[in-house]
């Protein structure tokens, strides 16, 4: 089937984000542009030229496309890539995948797999990296913020003329400095105590957050498995500083339709940012 296609504005530029996402059967999350994917639940084809893929925990919904993705750039010749995953399940992903590559036969698949912790980072190129931080979920669960570094001329040079500033240059002088921006923050799956621990997430431009309960009768169901109701977020909606709001991973026990209407109602009137969604019925 085919993926949600998002195009929203950043300060980095028109970023695509392509994905489906539903609690239970698969979050897969990709940005075509940077080859990335942030969970891997299904496989797709979409998936295979994505060379990172990031995995928040261990649950099937999250992991399920992960071997498909390391078996078709293996088969179809499309280079090593890069797996990052949580710390505390690194060894058993690894098994996974090397117990795959046997069961097909073939060489292992030439995945490097790079283990990560709360607090830790991964540059996936030079002017991009990841810091991951822990999730409220009942399983050990990483999310992840991108951060992009871009230069840009000093304020107090900005009046001279470009040779001016190319001969100040070349003789050593400091002409640039160093901006970070948080373009995205993915939450994964995830409690509302993400949002008390980690609320730099809702100064990313865009926040990837799931909801995955929106009835009264669910909210105890949202706390006991470490899943955002609406009611959670709901009280958060005047902290968020995000230009663009993601939501992700409803319920199987919500038609989308439905989740869609009470997103009209209760949640958009009260944004200043825009409101998507990648909410998907994978066939
Ligand atoms: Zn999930
Ligand atoms: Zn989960």
């Amino acid at each position: 089937m085919n993926l949600r296609r998002l195009q929203i504005e950043t300060t980095w530029g028109a970023l695509t984000l392509a994905g489906g996402s539903r609690a239970g059967e698969g979050t897969l999350i990709l940005l075509p542009q940077l080859h990335l994917a942030l969970d891997a639940g299904r496989p797709h084809r979409a998936l295979p030229p994505m060379s990172t893929v990031v995995i928040s925990h261990g649950h099937m919904d999250h992991l399920g496309g992960v071997a498909y993705w390391a078996s078709q750039r293996f088969l179809q010749s499309m280079g090593p890539a890069t797996l990052v995953v949580p710390r505390p399940i690194a060894a058993e992903v690894e098994n996974l995948l090397a117990t795959h590559a046997r069961l097909e036969g073939g060489r292992p698949y030439p995945i490097d797999l790079v283990p990560v912790d709360d607090g830790g980072t991964y540059s996936f190129r030079r002017d991009m990296e990841l810091i991951f931080f822990s999730t409220d979920h009942w399983v050990p669960t990483l999310g992840a913020r991108l951060r992009w570094r871009r230069h840009h001329l000093l304020p107090a040079l900005a009046d001279l003329p470009g040779e001016e500033i190319a001969r100040r240059r070349l003789a050593g002088e400091t002409v640039t400095e160093e901006l970070t921006i948080d373009l995205l923050a993915y939450c994964a799956d995830s409690g509302p105590g993400l949002l008390r621990d980690h609320p730099e997430v809702l100064g990313a431009e865009v926040l990837l957050i799931e909801c995955s309960f929106y009835r009264p009768a669910d909210r105890e169901r949202a706390a006991r498995f470490g899943h955002m109701h609406l009611e959670d977020l709901l009280p958060w909606v005047d902290r968020l500083g995000c230009r663009h709001l993601v939501l992700l991973h409803p319920s199987r026990r919500h038609r989308l339709r439905e989740v869609e209407e009470i997103l009209d109602e209760r949640l958009r009137p009260h944004l200043d940012c825009s409101l998507h969604h990648l909410m998907v019925d994978w066939e």
